[in-house]
C-alpha cells in the first residue's frame, strides 16, 4: 500500500549539483523544499577524508561512488537494427549516486559555452547554408547573453580559478579571446601549472594559437564563497576526478551549499529513496507529487506543489517516459520529443613521451591544464570543411592513479614484461593532449524504454541507441591532426595517437557528459521544456541538467547546467510562484 505523505510547497528529484542550486534558491524564499535522493549521505570528514580518498580500488574500480548498475542500468545498442543489451558495469560514463551526486567526484573544469553555441541552428544555417544530412540541431532557446549575470554566479559560488579573456567586450592577454563578454573577472587565479602545461603552451604559441589556463573549480588559493563557505589551497593530490575530495579545495555541493542549506528549517533531505515516478492528476497535465520507495520496499506518496527534476540527464528523461509525460520519440516516425537528441561527447588525443624530461603527472588536480579555443564551435571557418561544431584542445594533468593509467608508446605488447619494462621507463615521462569534441544531435540516436529488460522493481530498462555520426567524426579527425601538430611540437621522444575510430564503445571511460532527451526550445513541437526549464505538458514541472540540451557543445557541461538551474529557478521564484502556470505561451 502506497501511504500518503503531508504535502510541501516542493518536492526536488535527486540532490547533486542541481538539486543543491535549486533547493538553496527555493528555499530563501519561505517555501517548504523536501529533497528525495536515492543513494546515501555523502560528506568530506564521514566519507572521503584524506586518509580514505584515495583508495583508487574501492571508489574507481569498485565503484563504489556511482550508481548500481545491478539495481538499475541502461541497455545499449549502437543502432536500431541491433538489441540492446543491458551495461552489466558502468565504463564509457559514470552517473553518480549519493548526495552531491556527480558534483562529488567531477573533475571541476568548469566552461561557459560560447554565444553561438545557443544559436547552433540559426547560426550555422546562416553562415554556411543547410545542416549536414539527418543532423537534428537546433537553438536553445535562451542566449548567451540571458545566462551570463548566472554564469557568473556558479563561478562566484565555486570560486572558479581562471583568466578572463573577454572582459565586457574587451579582450585580455593570457585569457580565452573566443570566450563571450564576461561581467567580471574569475573569483580566483588560475591553478599553477606544471611541465607539461608549459610545453604546451609553449607549443601551441609557436603555432599560432592562444593558449590559456583551464578554467577550474580546484582553489588556487584560499576562498570564501558568498554564502560563506570555506575552501582550502587544492594539494594536487591527483586523486580529484572519479573522487571525493578530503581537503576542502574542490567546489562540489557539500563544500559550497550544504554547510548553508542543511541549518535551514525549511529544507529537508530524505535519502535512500528513490522516486519512481510522477504522480498525476486526471487531466495528465498537472503534477500532483512523486512516488517514491525506499530501502525496504515501502512506497510513499509525496504531494507537492511543483516537482523539479534534478536526477541528471540520464534519470530525468527515464522519469519523463516512465510518468508517460510526452510522447517518446520514435526515430521511424519522427514523432516524440522525449528521448531525441541523445548526445555525448568526442574525444580524440595524443600521449607525449620525453626520455630525460619528468612529467611527474602524480602531481595533479581534476583541472589542471592549458587549453586553446582556437578550433572549438565556430571560432574557425568551417567553409570547405564537411562538419559543424569543434571542440578544445588541452593539456589536463588530472593524474596518474597506478591502476588506471600506464601510457606505453606505440607498439608495446599489452601485458608481460615488455609491458611492465615500458610502463616503468614511461610513468614518469609522459603526458596527453585531448581533444573535447561537440556531439550534434542526430536523428538515429535517441533514448527510449527497452522492450525485454527491467530494474528492481520491474520498470523497463531505458534503452541507448548512440553512434558517432558522419559530423563527429569529420570534425573529430579534423580536431585530432590539429592535436597531433600541437604535440609534436611539445619536444618530446615520440607521440602515440588516439584517433576516434570504429562504434562508439560503451565500455572505455570517456566522459560523463550525456545531454539532450528533455530538450529545451522555442515551442513545444520542437522541445520538452520552454526556455525556463518548465514542462511544455505539465506547468508544475521543470527539468533540470544537461538533458535540456538540443546538441552538445564542444565544452564540459556543469558550468551551462548550472546557469540554467539559476536562470530557472529565477523565473520559479519571481514569475512562477507569484502567478502559477505556463511561464511561455504555447
Ligand atoms: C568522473 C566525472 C567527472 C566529471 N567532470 C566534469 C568536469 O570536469 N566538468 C564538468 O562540467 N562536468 C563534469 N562531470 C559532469 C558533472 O558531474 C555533471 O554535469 C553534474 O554533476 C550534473 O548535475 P546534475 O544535478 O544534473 O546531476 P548529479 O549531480 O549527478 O545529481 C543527480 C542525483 O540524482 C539522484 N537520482 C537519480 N535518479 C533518482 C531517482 N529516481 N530518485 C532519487 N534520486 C535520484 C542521483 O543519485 C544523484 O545523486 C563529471 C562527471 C563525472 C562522473
Ligand atoms: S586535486 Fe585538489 S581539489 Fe582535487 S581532490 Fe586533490 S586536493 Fe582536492
Amino acid at each position: 500500500m502506497v501511504r500518503k505523505l503531508p504535502p510541501v510547497d516542493v518536492v526536488l528529484v535527486g540532490f547533486g549539483w542541481t538539486g543543491a542550486i535549486l533547493a538553496q534558491e527555493l528555499t530563501e524564499d519561505g517555501l517548504d523544499v523536501l529533497a528525495i535522493e536515492r543513494g546515501g549521505w555523502r560528506d568530506t570528514p564521514s566519507h572521503f577524508p584524506t586518509t580514505v580518498a584515495q583508495d583508487e580500488l574501492r571508489w574507481y574500480w569498485r565503484k563504489e561512488m556511482f550508481q548500481s548498475a545491478a539495481r538499475d542500468t541502461l541497455t545499449f545498442r549502437n543502432n536500431g537494427s541491433q538489441t540492446a543489451l543491458p551495461m552489466r558495469r558502468w565504463g564509457s560514463f559514470l552517473p553518480g549516486e549519493g548526495v552531491g551526486g556527480g558534483g562529488v567526484h567531477w573533475n571541476g573544469q568548469t566552461w561557459r559555452f560560447l554565444p553561438s553555441d545557443f544559436l547552433a541552428a540559426s547560426h550555422n544555417i546562416g553562415r554556411y547554408g543547410p545542416m549536414p544530412e539527418g543532423l537534428t540541431v537546433q537553438d536553445y532557446g535562451v542566449t548567451y547573453g540571458e545566462l551570463e549575470p548566472h554564469y557568473d554566479r556558479f563561478e562566484k559560488l565555486c570560486g572558479i580559478g581562471g583568466k578572463a579573456g573577454n572582459l565586457n567586450g574587451e579582450i585580455h592577454e593570457g585569457g580565452n579571446p573566443f570566450e563571450g563578454p564576461r561581467s567580471a573577472e574569475y573569483p580566483s587565479p588560475p591553478m599553477h601549472m606544471t611541465f607539461a602545461q608549459h610545453r604546451f603552451e609553449a607549443a601551441a604559441k609557436e603555432l599560432g594559437l592562444k593558449p590559456f589556463p583551464g578554467p577550474s573549480a580546484n582553489m588556487s588559493q584560499p576562498y570564501v564563497n558568498p554564502l560563506g563557505c570555506q575552501l582550502a589551497p587544492c594539494t594536487y593530490c591527483g586523486f580529484c576526478e572519479k573522487y571525493g575530495c578530503g581537503n576542502y579545495s574542490k567546489a562540489s555541493p557539500q563544500t559550497t551549499i550544504l554547510p548553508v542549506l542543511m541549518s535551514k528549517p525549511n529544507f529537508s533531505l530524505k535519502v535512500h529513496n528513490e522516486v519512481l515516478r510522477i504522480k498525476l492528476d486526471s487531466t495528465g497535465s498537472r503534477a500532483t507529487g512523486v512516488i517514491h520507495v525506499d530501502q525496504n520496499g515501502e512506497e510513499y506518496e509525496q504531494p507537492a506543489d511543483l516537482v523539479i527534476l534534478c536526477a541528471y540527464q540520464l534519470s530525468n528523461t527515464r522519469l519523463m517516459m516512465l510518468s508517460g509525460i510526452g510522447e517518446i520519440y520514435n526515430p521511424a516516425t519522427g514523432e516524440g520529443l522525449v528521448g531525441k537528441n541523445y548526445c555525448y561527447q568526442v574525444m580524440s588525443g595524443a600521449d607525449v613521451f620525453f626520455d630525460d624530461k619528468y612529467t611527474n603527472e602524480f602531481v595533479g588536480a581534476g583541472a589542471l591544464g592549458m587549453c586553446v579555443d582556437d578550433y572549438n564551435g565556430d571560432n574557425f571557418d568551417h567553409s570547405g570543411l564537411d562538419f559543424i561544431g569543434g571542440g578544445y584542445i588541452s593539456c589536463w594533468t588530472t593524474h596518474n592513479r597506478p591502476i588506471e593509467r600506464q601510457r606505453t608508446p606505440e607498439g608495446t605488447p599489452t601485458w608481460g614484461s615488455a609491458w611492465k619494462k615500458a610502463v616503468a621507463e614511461n610513468y614518469l615521462k609522459s603526458t596527453n593532449v585531448g581533444a573535447h569534441g561537440a556531439s550534434m544531435a542526430h536523428a538515429g540516436n535517441h533514448l527510449d524504454l527497452d522492450p525485454t529488460y527491467t530494474d528492481v522493481y520491474g520498470r523497463p530498462l531505458m534503452r541507448m541507441t548512440f553512434d558517432f555520426t558522419p559530423n563527429d567524426r569529420a570534425m573529430s579527425a579534423f580536431l585530432t591532426e590539429r592535436v597531433r601538430e600541437i604535440a609534436e611540437r611539445m619536444g618530446g621522444r615520440e607521440i602515440k595517437l588516439s584517433p576516434r575510430e570504429g562504434p562508439y564503445d560503451s565500455m572505455p571511460y570517456q566522459t560523463t557528459h550525456n545531454t539532450g532527451g528533455t530538450i529545451m526550445g522555442t515551442n513545444p513541437s520542437n522541445s520538452v521544456v520552454n526556455r525556463y526549464l518548465q514542462s511544455w505538458d505539465v506547468s508544475n514541472l521543470f527539468v533540470m541538467g544537461a538533458g535540456v540540451f538540443p546538441q552538445n557543445a564542444g565544452y564540459n557541461p556543469t558550468g551551462t547546467v548550472a546557469a540554467l538551474a539559476y536562470w530557472a529557478a529565477d523565473a520559479i521564484r519571481a514569475q512562477y510562484f507569484k502567478s502559477p502556470g505556463a511561464l511561455v505561451q504555447a
